[in-house]
């Protein structure tokens, strides 16, 4: 195991937006590529927003994701409790160190932190008043991803408000030390916050840890950061719109970081033997359901038919394409014909729907061309007894008595193809018609003819 300890600092709002699930992916992948320790820390303090609800959220997200935690809720750790709400006598203990040190002071029922360097008074436009202002010692960080960021603070910073509330930059600096940490790896949002950071880090005498400020995501158009409202902006909505997790975890990989090749679609294993911060890009990136998508399907195509049935039972079944009497083996039958053209199990009933339903629909363009060639209930009733007399309802016995039945009438096989599969699913593509009517069976297929010849 390795000295490496990073954290996932989440405040729970209600929803698990995929920039904090890239943050939390981001720590995850390079505690697991270092073998360092993954921390999950919930910043709390803000009592109204932070119920247990929005915590649940978070959570469930994260272990859909198949992030886990070596410390944090549920499993505890040495360096607990892990929600800021409960470490309250930690707090009172480090503000107790900087008192001793001479950096607070009390002004307006605030504690503030007093900044070091020379003191003057300048003129603030916004606040319209003279102010104090510190000429302090340029912060420099030298950030894994941005380069080197120098910054210098101005003013002092309150510590703990009025109420007896600590402030955010307070609580997340006494964290990080009391935890350990070495490396912060957050939003680019937070790289303005990060020379109070410091300056805070100094006044405790730690040496900082290594700052890593991963850049935003861009909605798919427009140039504004992704908010919750965007399509695809929540991860708990993912699932039930029949995303598989490990796509969506490869691809959330991706926003932001790229292993130096043409590589898009690896294994977990893969990319956290790949992962480290020279691969975090510089400029943003922008969110691409098409690409999102193309990634889904390559991991649906790969999934054995049990699980495909398994994950887009509950959506069919949501779609009103099947329910439970649907028996299992025609489900798994039909899917093994549809799964290599999913591109999303939600949109699986589009593509498989009328293998359960009669009331498919019959699509006009199809049925306009196939008449304008030949009369299909003509070519339909000359197989019928064909279909209704074959001794086994199979692909192949179907070919070969079809095919001597076009041959004994000077025809192609192919002939009767358009026909078949317009009069039993409605439309003029699918899967390989053979197969297709075998997985549907006798009884429905010549139901479906006999109704369409009417
Ligand atoms: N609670 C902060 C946030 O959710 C954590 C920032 C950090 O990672 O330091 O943005």
């Amino acid at each position: 195991m390795s000295n490496v300890r990073v954290r996932f600092a989440p405040s729970p709002t209600g929803f698990f937006h995929i920039g904090s699930a890239r943050t939390a992916l981001f720590n995850w992948l390079y505690a697991r590529h270092t073998g360092g320790t993954f921390v999950l820390r919930i910043e709390d303090t803000d009592k109204e927003r932070n119920t247990d609800e929005a915590l649940k959220v978070l959570l469930d997200g994260m272990k859909w994701m198949g992030m886990d935690w070596d410390e944090g809720p549920d499993v505890g750790g040495p360096y607990g409790p892990y929600f800021q709400s409960q470490r309250q006598p930690i707090y009172d203990e480090y503000l107790k160190k900087l008192e001793d040190a001479g950096r607070t002071y009390e002004k307006d029922g605030a504690i503030w932190f007093k900044l070091e360097g020379e003191r003057y008074t300048a003129y603030d436009d916004y606040l319209k008043a003279e102010i104090e202002k510190v000429k302090a010692e340029p912060v420099i960080i030298d950030d894994a991803v941005r380069g080197r960021v120098e910054r210098a603070e101005e003013k002092d910073f309150v510590l703990v408000r009025k109420d007896g509330s600590p402030v955010f930059h307070f609580v997340n600096v006494v964290d990080d030390i009391a935890m350990g940490i070495t490396h912060v790896i957050r939003g680019e949002d937070h790289l303005s916050n990060t020379s109070k950071h410091v300056e805070l880090f100094k006044a405790f005498g730690v040496e900082p840890p290594k700052f890593a400020h991963i850049p935003l995501i861009l909605k798919e158009e427009g140039s504004g950061k992704m908010s919750k409202r965007d399509k695809g902006a929540l991860i708990e909505e993912y699932e039930s719109r029949g995303f598989l997790a490990a796509a969506v975890r490869n691809y959330i990989s991706l926003l932001g970081w790229n292993p130096k090749d043409e590589r898009e679609k690896m294994d977990i294993g893969e990319i956290i033997e790949l992962f480290d911060f020279p691969g975090i890009n510089k400029g943003n990136s922008r969110f691409d359901e098409k690409k999102l998508s193309a990634l889904n399907a390559e991991y649906l195509r790969e999934l054995n038919i049990e699980s495909f049935s398994f994950l887009a039972r509950p959506l069919l079944n949501e779609a009103g394409v099947v329910n439970e009497e649907v028996d299992e083996d025609y489900l798994q039958a039909v899917l093994t014909l549809c799964q290599p053209k999913a591109r999303s199990l939600d949109t699986l009933s589009e593509l498989c729907g009328y293998f359960f339903l009669e009331d498919y629909s019959m699509d006009e363009k199809t049925g306009g061309k196939i008449a304008k060639k030949t009369d299909p209930k003509e070519l339909l009733s000359e197989v019928l007894p064909i279909l209704q007399s074959i001794e086994k309802f199979d692909a192949e016995s179907l070919k070969t008595a079809l095919e001597t039945h076009a041959e004994d009438n000077n025809q192609k096989v192919f002939a009767y193809f358009p026909a078949l599969r317009y009069a039993t699913s409605g439309q003029g593509g699918g899967p390989d018609l053979l197969p297709m009517l075998a997985v549907m069976g006798r009884e429905r297929v010549i139901n479906r003819i006999q109704r369409f010849i009417g």
